[in-house]
């Protein structure tokens, strides 16, 4: 590539004549750039999972019909991901005006000084030129933000002293939205914005004008606005105002991901989980995929408020919590290797409880309690999923028989896997989850205690704090009902 034209004459004579660039906005350039991507076989969106037969095509189709659009969503359903993912249809490098505050196109300046300078300086106008992120503003829309900070200000006095029209952009402080001219802006939570703000939106997209103080201000930005929004507000509240809705193109929804497999490649590329070489901590699938069910679970309950929805940095700062659980209780107990357990997703609760907004009903549980039956939940439909027509009852039995099982928080596996062993049938489908009987301790009580929990959650079996794993009461004629169930002889263990 021959080096960058470093004025408006050499500009002409090179690739980004004004034959092409003087007309080419930035809508124009991601719709030639998205379509040479496509005719590659690129991929279009790296790292957005679970999208390419739902979002991604209306995307496509919003950016091939060169609209404005906005994203509707609940949190965390990678709506940031996708509008900075845009950054990558726009060309490497664009030529500007250099110096002028707004990136005005060479060929077709908007702003009075570029104006002037291209009168006077001609083809010596010096060039500058714009990298993708320096096209890209960002801004999360709150109900104080201005029309200064999004469109910009008139100093009144300045523009009376130098005896100029108060219309003349020279005298404007430039807000957010011209300085991403020939870029992206991107507006978050779009209802949020106050009305007169959504018109001036409005009014830039529609006319190209818009009044700053009562002024009349002319500019006709080269821009592309992509906005986010919470569907409810979108919708039922109705505070976007309809001008404004009428002129956004493309109204386009994001999801949860559809699927289990889905949702956890999401979080298996989020989450840290690639920590210590020396260390290496392993997680189960089922573990993973228990993690992942909890969010799932979470979006399903009545008492989880819907409206706001279960991001999936729950399951993601699950999974991570997991794993530092799971190193935490190694280290403690000097154990053989680390492997991650179902009581680590339980360790995980406080990296869940502040991911999901509960309704009445739910806090009157409390956010703890509703995290540890989705828990259990979660586990249950992974052991069924894993166990469906498995027959546990010899397990069952040695816990009816007064077997108990307490799991001491800092035991060692070998310990640990010592006293699982004496537990009948409980290693018998063990390897229905992928564990052998000479692979470590640690991998092998993790796949037990999935089990017993497993088990807990199907009420086949009783758990408790002081206890541990107990068998359900027994309803044994012959026994006493005035006596106590802990009376009954029992195997102790721990
Ligand atoms: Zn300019």
């Amino acid at each position: 590539m021959s080096p960058q034209p470093k004025n408006l004459g050499e500009l002409r004579q090179s690739q980004w004549s004004e034959e092409r660039c003087a007309n080419r906005g930035v809508r124009q350039e991601l719709r030639e750039n998205l379509l040479h991507k496509m005719e590659k076989g690129e991929t279009l969106f790296p790292g957005v999972h679970g999208y390419d037969d739902t979002v991604i095509p209306q995307i496509i189709n919003a950016i091939l019909s060169r609209h404005h659009f906005i994203l509707l969503g609940l949190r965390g359903q990678a709506k940031s991901r996708i509008i900075r993912g845009l950054m990558a249809f726009m060309d490497p490098q664009v030529p500007y005006i250099e110096g002028c505050e707004i990136h005005d196109n060479p060929y077709r300046p908007l702003c009075r000084p570029c104006r002037e300078r291209l009168a006077s300086e001609g083809d010596a106008t010096p060039i500058g030129w714009l990298s993708r992120d320096h096209r890209y503003v960002e801004k999360l829309a709150t109900p104080d933000v201005t029309i200064a900070d999004m469109i910009g200000d008139v100093d009144p006095i300045k523009a009376a002293r130098g005896g100029r029209n108060l219309s003349d952009e020279l005298t404007i402080h430039y807000g957010l939205l011209p300085r991403a001219n020939r870029g992206i802006f991107a507006i978050n939570e779009l209802p949020d914005l106050a009305g007169k703000i959504q018109v001036g939106l409005f009014n830039i997209m529609q006319e190209g004008d818009v009044q700053i103080k009562g002024y009349p201000v002319r500019l006709a930005l080269d821009v592309l606005l992509v906005f986010t929004a919470n569907p409810e507000d979108y919708t039922a509240r109705g505070k976007i105002i309809t001008p404004l809705k009428d002129r956004i193109g493309s109204e386009i929804r994001t999801h949860y991901p559809a699927t289990l497999a889905e949702g956890m490649s999401i979080t298996a590329q989020e989450s840290w989980t690639n920590r210590d070489a020396r260390r290496r901590v392993e997680v189960p699938d089922y573990i993973r995929e228990i993690v992942e069910e909890v969010a799932f679970q979470a979006r399903e309950d009545k008492r989880v408020d819907r409206r706001s929805g279960v991001s999936q940095r729950l399951p993601i700062s699950a999974l991570e919590n997991v794993l530092s659980s799971a190193e935490q209780r190694t280290v403690r107990s000097r154990d053989s290797a680390m492997v991650a357990r179902v009581s680590d997703v339980y360790s995980a609760i406080p990296a869940m409880t502040g991911k999901f907004e509960l309704e009445y009903e739910g806090e009157m549980r409390g956010a703890e309690n509703i995290a540890r039956e989705l828990i259990r939940a979660a586990v249950g439909k992974t052991f069924t999923r894993y166990f469906a027509n498995m027959n546990f009852q010899p397990v069952v039995q040695w816990f009816e028989m007064g077997g108990e099982l307490k799991i001491a928080a800092n035991a060692p596996s070998s310990e640990l896997l010592s006293q699982l062993k004496k537990i009948q049938g409980l290693f018998d489908h063990i390897e229905t989850l992928g564990v052998r009987p000479k692979d470590d301790a640690a991998i092998q009580t993790s796949a037990a205690e999935f089990i017993l929990e497993g088990l807990w959650a199907h009420k086949r079996i009783s758990r408790s704090e002081e206890r541990g794993y107990y068998g359900e009461t027994r309803k044994t004629p012959e026994r006493d009902p005035r006596e106590p169930a802990g009376r009954l002889p029992r195997r102790q263990f721990n």
